[in-house]
């Protein structure tokens, strides 16, 4: 009796030993293949509320009150941002919803992403976005949570569709490959509130991880279309965004997880002014409660922002946004953007407008909806020489033959 109960101690001991040693095998397993923090979590969390197409001079005669429809202005983007309102200026890519997220989210230049524009775009390529290299790093949920359907598409070649009759579905969209790293994501969820509603579910959720989320209002960019930029609906609209806003604050502080939380609240395109769409409308805004912000921007400078924050290469095409840019002037090929104490376009080089040219219908569109603003690029337009970003729009003289 007495040896049976040693014979089994010691195979309980023997399998206790493996299992630890099973554990320590995965725990100490080398992460050098990524360089890798993995299983470390963040200090704080990071909230991209994305308002759709907000066009920065209808913005600013909302939130200055000039408006009858924003008697208030927009309250809780006051409050969030200290009443402190940065310029986003688009200067690669195009002023619509799939170039725009893609950029904001990457930090990379359209030729890099693959995603132009709303017809001509592909799946991001595996690891480029900052969901994927925010999970790469860390112990960290991440979520997205997005009102449009294929604009901020996720679905990939061959997979099947619930909503449109379980229809096949025949091309990658933007988000294809990130989704696969993303813990929770959903689009087309339609309007404000069903966004909203989802939003403070799963913050809710997530309160005792680190989360990094991105939750997509399709407004008032879906009204702009339907009324017209200059209509009451599209400025209803950015209000019921800022109504949102102070729900997802509200839930935050409830959860005493605010003062940790870092929010950006941005838009991928302005409007064109007085139309029903944005050809080019490279005039935005964006806020913060991040209060390490100095200064306005590009699109692109979103995420090496954020990526910088979480103490993360920035092997990306933006600049973050809490320092100055840390070069003397513009260099050749690069964007000018146009704020107090900018710098400038470095010696002989010429600043070109902003004016697209949208190559598969041969057009020219001038930008609209940020009167003032002087933005543009640096390149030596005048040398007989057609260089990107130059073409036949913003450099005639140099393009016009191409
Ligand atoms: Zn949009």
């Amino acid at each position: 009796m007495k040896l049976r109960y040693v014979f089994v101690f010691i195979c309980l001991l023997i399998l206790l030993l493996l299992i630890a040693c099973e554990k320590q095998g995965i725990d100490e397993k080398p992460e050098e293949s990524d360089g890798g923090l993995k299983g470390i979590e963040p200090e704080f969390n990071v909230l991209v509320i994305g308002w759709d197409g907000v066009q920065r001079d209808h913005f600013y005669e909302c939130y200055n009150q000039e408006l009858s429809e924003c008697p208030d202005g927009l309250p809780n983007l006051k409050e969030l941002s200290n009443n402190n309102i940065f310029n986003m200026t688009i200067t690669n890519g195009a002023t619509d919803t799939k170039a725009g997220w893609a950029q904001i989210l990457t930090g990379l230049n359209a030729e890099k992403t693959g995603v132009y524009d709303n017809n001509y775009f592909q799946a991001i390529p595996e690891g480029y976005s900052i969901f994927e290299k925010l999970e790469n790093y860390f112990d960290i949920v991440t979520f997205f949570i997005v009102g449009k359907g294929n604009h901020i598409g996720l679905f990939c070649e061959g997979e099947q569709s619930q909503s449109k009759k379980n229809k096949i579905i025949t091309e990658d969209f933007p988000w294809c490959n990130a989704k696969k790293a993303i813990d929770f994501s959903q689009n087309a969820l339609g309007e404000n509130e069903n966004v909203g509603t989802l939003a403070l579910e799963k913050i809710e959720e997530y309160k005792d991880n680190k989360f990094f989320g991105f939750i997509h209002f399709e407004d008032p960019d879906h009204t702009g279309h339907e009324y017209g930029e200059n209509s009451e609906e599209y400025t209803e609209q950015i209000v019921d965004d800022d109504h949102w806003l102070g729900q997802i604050i509200d839930k935050l502080k409830e959860l005493g997880i605010y003062e940790n939380t870092y929010i950006y609240v941005i838009t991928d395109h302005g409007f064109d002014e007085g139309k029903s769409g944005h050809s080019n409308a490279p005039y935005t805004f964006f806020a913060t409660n991040d209060p390490n912000i100095v200064r306005s921007g590009d699109r692109k400078d979103l995420t090496p922002t954020i990526l910088k924050k979480y103490g993360l290469e920035l092997d990306v095409d933006g600049y973050p946004l809490d320092a100055e840019l840390q070069f003397e002037c513009i260099s050749e090929g690069h964007a000018y953007i146009d704020y107090n104490n900018a710098l400038q376009c470095c010696e002989g080089l010429s600043l070109i407008n902003l004016d697209y040219y949208y190559e598969p219908i041969d057009k020219c569109a001038a930008p609209s909806g940020g009167i003032g603003d002087n933005s543009g690029q640096c390149t030596y337009c005048g040398d007989g020489i057609c260089n990107a970003p130059e073409q036949k729009c913003n450099c005639p003289e140099d393009c016009e033959a191409n």
